[in-house]
């Protein structure tokens, strides 16, 4: 296959990619934006594969080993992985990437006349560059994704570790990293290589263990644009066009995904960026105090009761309906409301549940009408002509704390003014915190009556009530 006709290949790939992420940025359209991004993925592997076939047989032995095996694995792990796991497995499969990324880039160094960047006996100075930048990128990304995969599997404590002077210590790292980088693109030598690759592995850990649970969303997405990054330096290296379409693509998306984020949680994106943000705040949440106030509990029948008599039910999932799979019934319940003529909605908080779009996939899955279904802020000014808030599984997404109190670590975060509802019904199997580890005003509310128990279980009693 000639150049030519392999960029050109590329670029329909390419093209593929882009619809595919237009796709998935609608419920109605995410299926076939997958399928768009799945020929666009199967054209590429192609196009390279045909293009600059493996050497032998033995060389086409280990390539189809390799996507057998990694195919295998990633198609069986995705087969089991339960929703709430997502993150964690976003997270491994980003470690991946920063490891790929560290692994080609030590292939062009130790065989450079396999990629094309030596001529008389020395690199290109710009192939240099490109490997030495990715390299430390792909580094970073990989151990930063290992603990943020560490942090949110339990596997590690959530809390930030904070060490003293922390931010000193990564700009020394990183103006290191830059100095080494400039050594390194003069003198070829494969010390400062690993060099490089050592010190962004330091630096991959100290950036991500400062940061605290309720902040870990913002990490994930963060961790997904770096290893665009460090794919797109890969594609350069490689002089390969859809692996920096690709990366570009990856990169900035992932980064789109973070402002929007951090904007949601009102956090800084530069913060985010630089590492370390929301450390101090989240470190002191958690603080353990025993609540001893009394609260109004009420039970299914009640709430079949309430919700029967309303006239407007919003309800706000969150990831306790993920845990309890209570999408179903929720829906079964939502269908029995409105042939009642009941008006019932769906309030989404952009960070509901352990990733985005965590609640719409689940609803989507329900086969709850997507028209029923709004994002935060064209809802929250209904709650207060809402006669119900039917609040499920979730917690820090609805806690006023946020509007009010400017010691908790989720201050500034928008919420859902679910305490504005005429009555709020609040499913939990008790009076734990949320996420963020923070006490909900709105537990102990006189219009709130909390219904304790798993929520797929209260929501089935609720059905046979109604
Ligand atoms: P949340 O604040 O973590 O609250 C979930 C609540 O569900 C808990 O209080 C828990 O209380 C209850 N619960 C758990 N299992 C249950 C079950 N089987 N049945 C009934 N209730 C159950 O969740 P959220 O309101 O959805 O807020 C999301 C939080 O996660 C935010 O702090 C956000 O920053 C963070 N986060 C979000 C993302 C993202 O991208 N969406 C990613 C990572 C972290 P009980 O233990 O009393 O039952």
């Amino acid at each position: 296959m000639s150049e030519n006709v392999s960029s050109l290949l590329y670029i329909v790939a390419g093209v593929l990619f882009i619809m595919a992420l237009r796709g998935l940025s609608h419920p109605t359209t995410s299926r076939q934006g997958n399928l768009y991004g799945m020929i666009g993925m199967a054209l590429a592997v192609l196009t390279t594969l045909i293009g600059h076939p493996p050497a032998g047989a033995a060389a086409w032995v280990i390539v189809l080993l390799g996507l057998a095996i990694g195919g295998g694995a990633g198609a069986v792990i995705a087969k089991r992985v339960p929703m709430t796991a997502m993150p964690q497995l976003v997270a491994a499969f980003h470690s991946l990437v920063g490891l790929a990324a560290v692994a080609v880039a030590a292939g062009a160094l130790y065989a450079p006349q396999a990629f094309g960047i030596i001529e008389n006996g020395h690199f290109h100075k710009q192939s240099l560059f490109e490997m030495g930048l990715g390299v430390a990128i792909g580094a970073i990304t990989f151990t930063g994704s290992v603990i943020a995969f560490a942090k949110l599997d339990g596997r590690m404590s959530g809390k930030p570790i904070m060490l003293p002077q922390r931010h000193l210590i990564n700009a020394l790292l990183a103006a290191a990293l830059v100095v080494l980088l400039a050594l390194f693109i003069g003198t070829e030598s494969k010390f400062l290589f690993w060099l490089i690759v050592i010190l962004s592995l330091v630096l991959g850990g100290l950036i991500i263990i400062p940061i605290g649970g309720a902040d870990m969303p913002v990490v994930v997405s963060m961790l997904n644009s770096y290893s665009g990054w460090a794919a797109a330096g890969i594609g350069f290296t490689l002089g390969n066009l859809a692996l920096i379409i690709t990366g570009a693509l990856v990169g900035s998306s992932g980064a789109i995904l973070s402002y929007i984020m951090c904007h949601a949680m009102n956090r800084s994106f530069i913060s985010v960026i630089l590492g370390g943000f929301g450390g101090d705040a989240a470190a002191a949440a958690g603080g353990g105090q025993v609540e001893t106030r009394p609260v109004k509990q009420g039970s299914a029948d009640d709430a079949a009761y309430i919700m029967k008599n309303a006239e407007r039910v919003i309800i706000v999932p969150g990831y306790g309906m993920a845990v309890a799979q209570a999408q179903h019934s929720l829906r079964e319940m939502a269908d029995l409301l409105k042939k009642e003529g009941v008006d019932v909605k769906y309030a989404i908080h952009p960070v509901a549940g352990r990733m985005p779009g965590h609640m719409n996939v689940l609803l989507a899955e329900a086969n709850v009408p997507y028209d029923e279904v709004f994002e935060l802020e064209d809802i929250n000014g209904e709650f207060p002509q809402a006669d119900v808030a039917f609040v499920i599984g979730a917690n820090d997404v609805t806690n006023p704390a946020a509007k009010t109190d400017k010691a908790s670590p989720i201050y500034g975060m928008p919420i859902l003014d679910v305490e504005k509802a005429k009555t709020v019904l609040f499913i939990k199997r008790g009076m734990g915190s949320g996420y963020a580890g923070v006490e909900n005003e709105v537990f102990f509310r006189d219009n709130t009556m909390m219904l304790f128990g798993d929520a797929k279980k209260v929501v089935d009693s609720i059905l046979k009530n109604l």
